[in-house]
């Protein structure tokens, strides 16, 4: 789908892409359905809450370093920006530089929800950047600005003319979808449309779209030994550094769900090749992306023989921990950009996966294709998987838990990990992005694994002691028994 940086609303997931939140069957039908473009959403006639996407596109921005994000919304719509800055702090201190990033909410009351609250936003943004003089400004909406038709774009528009610095309105009412990591795709938006600059000259850099980067290091020292430069988007990256994304050799992402906007958007306004291929999550993982993106840079020799000696290392200690995972059932809930990633690379680790629930799914991506994940798991999987779609219901996963009595629940959510826990199920919280990356990432993760099946005495006597709501009658139900049949 072309991208139109005129506009500044994104058209939401489930119009671009035709996301849904509600299925339940299996590999080989949510692939068939997805090319042959049958898939529809099934609603659910009860539903326990979910997320807001105006946290993922607020904090994805908050985390450029030295930008001011307002958050034009009543209060409570803030309630992520103090963990966003603190970990905005932490993760500028761990690689020595700091981030003065300042969020700001306007705190819409009732009087400013019947009367409207613009002078006031124009008023806060322009103190803010008197006092603080940040580098650019996004500024987010709410459903509150969305239902009484709050006219940002005009104030961001006017703005322009009054202050020198980038300034974006950000459109991300959380009404407008149900799929969360649309924010991700609004905050990719506003630095396409605001930040980023026509390239002047080719610079020997891979952008490389990531949460927090814990690998921040490893990474820059496999790309060094292709003469390669990294940039990280967008926690620690400086509006400088987003300005020149578009001279970049090739964009990667660690996940195709936050990747997708940005890659396809950077590929289709200034040729800058986006990577496509499954993540660096596993064996097969780490080796098909990594030779993609030396095929990309003209670096295919170098990258061959650095997985050759990496091989070497880690593959026969992943042969041998093999032995004691195999046959290990697993249950996986997570965004929909691990849980295909993560089901291959435990059957690459001779484990079953006996039902996998992804917290949204992509029908397609922005390139109109079936999710590399997905679409390499429907050819290689040994059999067929259960799967569900699935907008962090939790009452479905217990049902599900409940019902395979899995060895070892994953998740990416630590809502959901605690709750499989109190059940009495053993759980690993795969919360860093980076945990199976690589061949080493994979061989620990393995042993985590290990360890998580093995010491069950904390899961066994929670559970124990923990009456969960759930009663007897809900397990004896159909996890999906509350989606209704799509309508024709
Ligand atoms: S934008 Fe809407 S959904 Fe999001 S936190 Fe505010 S009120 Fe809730």
């Amino acid at each position: 789908m072309a991208l139109n940086l005129k506009v500044s609303s994104v058209g939401t997931r489930e119009n671009r892409l035709g996301s849904i939140t509600g299925y339940n069957g299996d590999l080989q039908d949510l692939v068939n359905r997805s090319r042959c473009g049958t898939l529809k959403n099934r609603e659910r006639c009860f539903s326990q809450s979910s997320t807001c996407l105006s946290g993922c596109a607020l904090n994805q921005l908050s985390g450029i370093r030295d930008v001011l994000v307002i958050n034009h919304a009543p209060a409570g719509c803030s309630a992520t920006a103090p963990g966003s800055i603190v970990l905005n702090h932490q993760l500028a201190a761990k690689i020595g530089v700091a981030n003065d990033t300042v969020y700001v909410g306007t705190d819409m009351d009732e009087r400013d929800t019947v009367f409207g609250a613009t002078k006031t936003l124009r008023d806060i943004i322009k103190k803010t950047c008197e006092v603080y003089k940040p580098k650019a400004v996004f500024v987010g909406t709410s459903c509150v600005t969305g239902i009484i038709g709050e006219d940002v774009d005009s104030i961001v528009a006017e703005l322009r003319e009054e202050i020198d610095i980038p300034i974006a309105a950000v459109h991300c009412e959380g009404f407008k979808s149900r799929i969360w990591a649309s924010g991700f795709d609004i905050s990719d938006h506003a630095v396409l449309q605001t930040i980023v600059k026509q390239p002047k000259e080719k610079r020997n850099v891979i952008n490389f779209k990531n949460f927090f980067e814990s690998e921040r290091k490893q990474i820059t020292e496999i790309f060094a030994e292709f003469g390669v430069k990294t940039q990280f988007l967008y926690q620690n990256a400086t509006v400088e550094e987003l300005e020149h994304i578009s001279e970049s050799l090739a964009t990667v992402c660690i996940c195709g769900t936050l990747g997708t906007y940005l890659g396809n958007g950077l590929e289709q306004l200034y040729g800058v090749p986006y990577i496509r291929t499954i993540n660096p999550l596993g064996v097969a993982g780490f080796e098909t992306w990594l030779c993609e993106i030396g095929k990309t840079i003209g670096k295919s020799k170098e990258v061959e023989a650095y997985l050759e000696r990496e091989r070497a290392v880690y593959l026969p200690q992943i042969e041998e921990i093999k032995k004691d995972l195999k046959g290990l059932k697993a249950v996986i809930g997570m965004g929909p950009g691990y849980t295909y990633e993560v089901s291959r690379v435990l059957q690459e680790l001779d484990m079953e996966v006996v039902w996998a629930a992804a917290w949204h799914y992509d029908g397609k991506y922005d390139n109109d294709q079936v999710p590399p994940a997905l679409d390499y798991l429907q050819k290689t999987s040994p059999g067929n998987i259960n799967l569900s779609v699935a907008d962090q219901q939790n009452f479905e996963v217990l049902n599900i838990l409940n019902e395979y009595q899995p060895d070892i629940y994953f998740s990416r959510h630590p809502g959901t990990t605690v709750w499989a826990i109190k059940q009495g199920v053993a759980a690993l919280y795969v919360a860093d992005e980076y945990m199976i990356f690589g061949y080493k990432g994979t061989l620990n993760f393995a042993k985590s694994i290990l360890d998580t099946v093995r010491n069950r005495s904390f899961e066994k006597n929670l559970a124990k002691r923990v009456k969960l709501p759930y009663t007897d009658w809900w397990y004896q139900q159909n996890n999906g028994a509350f989606l209704k049949e799509a309508a024709e």
